[in-house]
């Protein structure tokens, strides 16, 4: 009926260069994009997104880990890649695939200084990290007269980029602790302008902060979630269009009886003759034994089915009781049709982390 046999993640790049034009619609033109691709693209393909983002504009990617990098560089991307957490570990590979920095102690500081006056390299350009409230990584305000010495000092590195990240931009009940950091970045900026004129550029929105305080997009935005096509209310999720679609196939169909269980630990039992869909994939390809027991439901011929019992290794059963369907037809987990807002009916988790455990074992195909 459908065509497809297998498993599969469509990735749909239109709904992506729709999703890029609706963020930079209201960017001043000067504004750069940066194309956050960590985690596989949330999921997708770094690759075949990286090269995406670029041909729509974006003048940046970013990257959590050095390796995720290296792997754009090899795929011949060439775009500055900022990576968000380095380890001193690979700093070799940093400096030999020109990876930017952000820098956000002074521990890592040294270790890079050290490994670019070996390589006897000028110049390297780093992005500071300033923390404004999250507090995760960066560096506090007591701290920047030393780091501003340090970097004047230092000629194997160049501030290129000063930016923080903002803690709850997609929360509306947050808008004054989220003002609070923008006004504490700004102070940052100055300090930073004052001392590396003309220099450096700042940056602090992620998605919710470019849809949500368009006063702040300052040099650069760095988007992420909603070129995936999910935000983080529901405001957000209205206006942008999901990318991948988790889609697979009934692998059988069977009738069971009042008292009958379904799965691992018989933790569904039928209260009435019903229908059951078994679908070939689980836990290992990424849907979590929390979408088990009617936590969850996918959509099959335009109807809504709830997984029913535990979620196995390879497979999952749905209840598929009134709906008309045969083996072989299409299921959509998660996609275009059916959002991981719905799939994740008892509201358990966010779409950036049921998007990004689809496992490397689903075969990606483009649209
Ligand atoms: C992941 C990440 C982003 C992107 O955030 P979204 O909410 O997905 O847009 C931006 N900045 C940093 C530092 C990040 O780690």
């Amino acid at each position: 009926m459908s065509g497809i046999q297998e498993t599969r993640l469509e990735i749909d790049l239109n709904a992506l260069a729709e999703n890029y034009a609706l963020l930079s619609k209201n960017l001043s033109p000067k504004t750069k994009m940066m194309g956050v691709v960590k985690a596989f693209a949330y999921g997708t393909d770094p690759i075949v997104i990286g090269k995406k983002l670029v041909e729509l504009g974006a003048e940046f990617l970013a990257v959590a880990y050095i390796e995720e990098g290296v792997s754009l560089r090899k795929a011949g991307i060439k775009v500055p890649i900022l990576v968000f957490y380095p380890q001193l570990k690979e700093l070799n590979k940093l400096v030999e695939f020109n990876l930017t920095p952000s820098v956000y102690n002074i521990h890592f500081l040294d270790g890079l200084r050290c490994e670019l006056k070996s390589s006897e390299i000028l110049n390297f350009p780093i992005h500071l990290k300033i923390n404004t409230g999250l507090n995760r990584l960066g560096f506090e305000f007591d701290q920047l007269q030393e780091i501003s010495e340090i970097i004047k000092d230092a000629e194997t590195i160049k501030l290129s980029g000063l930016f923080s990240h903002l803690a709850a931009s997609g929360n509306l009940d947050e808008v004054e602790f989220t003002k609070t950091q923008i006004s504490k970045f700004k102070e940052a900026k100055t300090f930073f302008e004052d001392r590396f004129p003309n220099q450096f550029i700042s940056h602090i929105c992620n998605s919710s902060g470019i849809i949500n305080y368009p006063e702040a997009e300052f040099d650069m935005v760095r988007a992420g979630i909603a070129l995936y096509g999910y935000g983080n209310n529901p405001k957000e999720h209205q206006m942008l269009k999901p990318v991948a679609s988790l889609k697979t196939i009934i692998a059988q169909l069977r009738h069971i009886q009042i008292g009958d269980s379904v799965g691992y630990e018989r933790k569904f039992k039928a209260t009435t003759a019903s229908k059951i869909a078994t679908l070939p994939l689980g836990y290992a390809d990424g849907i979590s034994r929390i979408f088990g027991n009617g936590n969850s439901e996918v959509l099959i011929n335009g109807k809504t089915a709830p997984i029913v019992g535990n979620v196995c290794m390879d497979t999952l059963m749905v209840d598929v009781t009134g709906i008309d369907c045969d083996e072989g037809d299409e299921v959509e987990i998660f996609g275009k049709n059916h959002s991981v807002l719905k799939f994740d009916k008892a509201k358990q988790t966010i779409p950036y982390e049921i998007i990004t455990r689809i496992s490397q074992r689903v075969t990606r195909y483009f649209i």
